[in-house]
């Protein structure tokens, strides 16, 4: 049922910039509650960094989109306001029994994740994957940690590299360019390397020194041929990198972009004539009220998964039979943690003592690692402040003086490890379970394989020979990745490629079987690579908002 004119409730104006940020704190989002008959031009659904993007784009290009969102607006100022752990009624632990997945939750900030009882996905118990999301508005731009790469092609082009799975149907000089202009927009800091698996870009230079502690660890990476390199990251604006402070104002002051939070889209309706897609279905996320709105062109980009779920519940787009399949993400948690000796009994200092490094992707470059393929990369940081008490078998005044004399002389390394796509590991509609909304539930069936788990022990390995190379104590090795899905980087599903036989989308993230659908978000990869994805999946979607601008303006879509 569409929602008349005359059943407008209010149309409000909502701050969608709580941090303190002039720019945007001039704009704010249209918070619309009433609909009418009106067929809307493009239909957004999401309004993370994929939604952002393509609302700034088309809007841009003169095109007037409407966005939906299943999350409230989040007051980021107020929300984010730590509390005492005394003023929380669990003293700051977990709630127990509440998001048992989200290993990143505590009391803190258990308003941020979505709740698994009300929006539940299924899974066999023996293969457990943790599914992290947000639905606030802005998605989880609004918390990601900012660590921004590039593709290169070892991933782009990994089959023609190694055989395995498929090549990407673009490569990284098609994508260099809109690469360029995301890392402008959200000032990513960082400095050329010059090597072709950590392909450079358009930084905000980082010339800052390197502490005498990773000085220690690149000499010794250095001796067996391994590069180690600035970080990359997203500065963003007043330390938030958001679609609500860098991609949606931009879109809100042409004048054309409305966007409704908490409503929640149920599925997609098609035109049978034409074969285009036309509607998409809705519900109040409080009132619980049905709604629907006609659309020229949909976007999706509701998240890697929800994008996926939603095109799953509505039947359509799926004539590969690929949908759902290839799932991707990233191993995480295997890494080691150490100690530098004399940044020990309170000689640590600024000199010695502090800061990041990468190591990029460096098996399978030139040489062949005997028992995984594709490669990994190293996050590294150096800490400056106490020591977890997990690393000392010592208990009460023996731990105490431990603790006392390794402050400040922390260092340690974590994988970020390329998982394999592979057909088996895929999502589908479970029958059997519905969210709150009665809208049906997504069942995730993924495991690891020995690629991954052998990747993750030559990257404690290598850990291990670096720092000890480096004169670092190493106090505790962890060879066990997280569960899939922890990194929360879940990619692919719908993956992108020449062949509609064989992938859901073409190049520009467009449906092969319905030419006014696009996905925009994670859910168009074909490899996931060691890198964090969110630079790509912008760069992807200000590419393919261009290109359906484009379409658009010749009448094709
Ligand atoms: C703690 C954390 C740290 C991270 N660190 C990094 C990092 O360092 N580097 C990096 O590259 N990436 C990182 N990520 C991942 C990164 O945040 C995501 O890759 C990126 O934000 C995904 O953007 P998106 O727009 O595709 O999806 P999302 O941000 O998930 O946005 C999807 C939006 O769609 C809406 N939605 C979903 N379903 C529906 C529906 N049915 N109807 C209406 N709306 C719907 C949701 O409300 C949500 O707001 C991190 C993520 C987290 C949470």
């Amino acid at each position: 049922m569409s929602y008349r004119a005359k059943d407008a409730i209010v149309s409000k104006s909502i701050s969608a910039s709580q941090p303190p940020l002039a720019r945007s704190q001039q704009v704010s989002v249209e918070i619309w509650a009433s609909m009418s008959d009106e067929t809307v031009d493009v239909l957004i659904i999401g309004s993370g960094h994929s939604g952002g993007m393509a609302a700034k784009v088309l809007t841009e290009k003169g095109i007037s989109c409407l966005m939906l969102n299943a999350g409230p607006v989040a007051d980021v100022k107020k929300d984010t306001e730590v509390k005492p752990a005394y003023a929380l009624p669990f003293r700051g632990f977990k709630q127990p029994g509440t998001l048992p997945h989200v290993f990143q939750s505590d009391e803190f900030n258990a308003n941020t994740w979505v709740d698994e009882k009300e929006v539940p996905y299924t899974y066999d118990p023996q293969k457990p994957y943790n599914w992290v999301r947000v639905r606030l508005f802005g998605g989880r731009s609004l918390f990601w940690s900012r660590q921004s790469f590039r593709l290169s092609d070892y991933e782009f082009k990994g089959k023609s590299h190694d055989g395995y799975g498929d090549d990407w149907p673009i490569a990284l000089a098609d994508l260099a360019p809109y690469y360029s202009r995301v890392e402008g927009i959200f000032r990513v800091r960082g400095r050329a390397e010059g090597l072709p698996q950590y392909p450079d870009g358009n930084y905000v230079l980082d010339d800052s020194p390197w502490s005498g502690c990773m000085q220690r660890i690149i000499a010794a990476a250095r001796q067996k041929g391994i590069p180690v390199c600035k970080a990359r990251s997203a500065q963003g604006e007043d330390g938030l990198a958001s679609s609500v402070n860098l991609l949606i104002p931009d879109a809100i002051a042409t004048g054309r972009l409305r966007a409704i939070p908490n409503v929640v889209v149920r599925e997609l309706g098609m035109d049978k004539n034409t074969g285009l897609v036309n509607e998409a279905r809705f519900v109040d996320r409080l009132s619980r009220r049905e709604m629907s709105v006609k659309a020229r062109v949909v976007v999706l980009a509701a998240g890697t998964l929800e994008s996926t779920r939603l095109l799953l519940n509505s039947k359509i787009a799926n004539s590969s039979g690929v949908m759902g399949h290839y799932l991707i993400d990233q191993v995480y948690g295997p890494g080691i943690a150490c100690s530098v000796p004399e940044a020990r009994d309170g000689k640590s200092t600024e000199a010695l003592m502090g800061g990041s490094a990468l190591i990029p992707r460096f098996r399978n470059i030139d040489t062949k690692a005997k028992d995984f393929i594709r490669g990994y990369a190293l996050n590294l940081f150096s800490g400056t402040g106490g020591m977890d008490p997990k690393h000392f078998p010592e208990y009460g005044e023996g731990l105490e003086k431990k603790l006392a004399s390794y402050h400040g002389s922390g260092f340690s390394t974590g994988i970020m490890g390329e998982v394999l796509a592979r057909y088996e590991n895929h999502v589908s509609i479970d029958k059997e379970v519905v969210d709150a909304w009665e809208i049906p539930a997504l069942r995730i069936e993924t495991k690891y394989t020995d690629n991954e788990f052998n990747m993750a022990r030559d990257a404690v390995d290598t850990s291990v020979a670096l720092a000890e190379a480096a004169g670092f104590e190493v106090l505790a090795k962890n060879y066990d990745p997280n569960p899939p899905g922890y990194s929360i980087h879940e990619l692919g599903t719908c993956r992108m490629g020449d062949d509609p036989k064989t992938s859901v989308l073409n190049k520009w993230n467009q449906s092969h079987d319905i030419k006014n659908l696009f996905v925009v978000d994670g859910a168009a990869f074909v490899s996931a690579g060691w890198q964090n994805p969110t630079m790509t999946i912008l760069a992807l979607a200000m590419r393919s908002s261009e290109y359906l601008a484009e379409q658009m303006r010749m009448g094709n879509v």
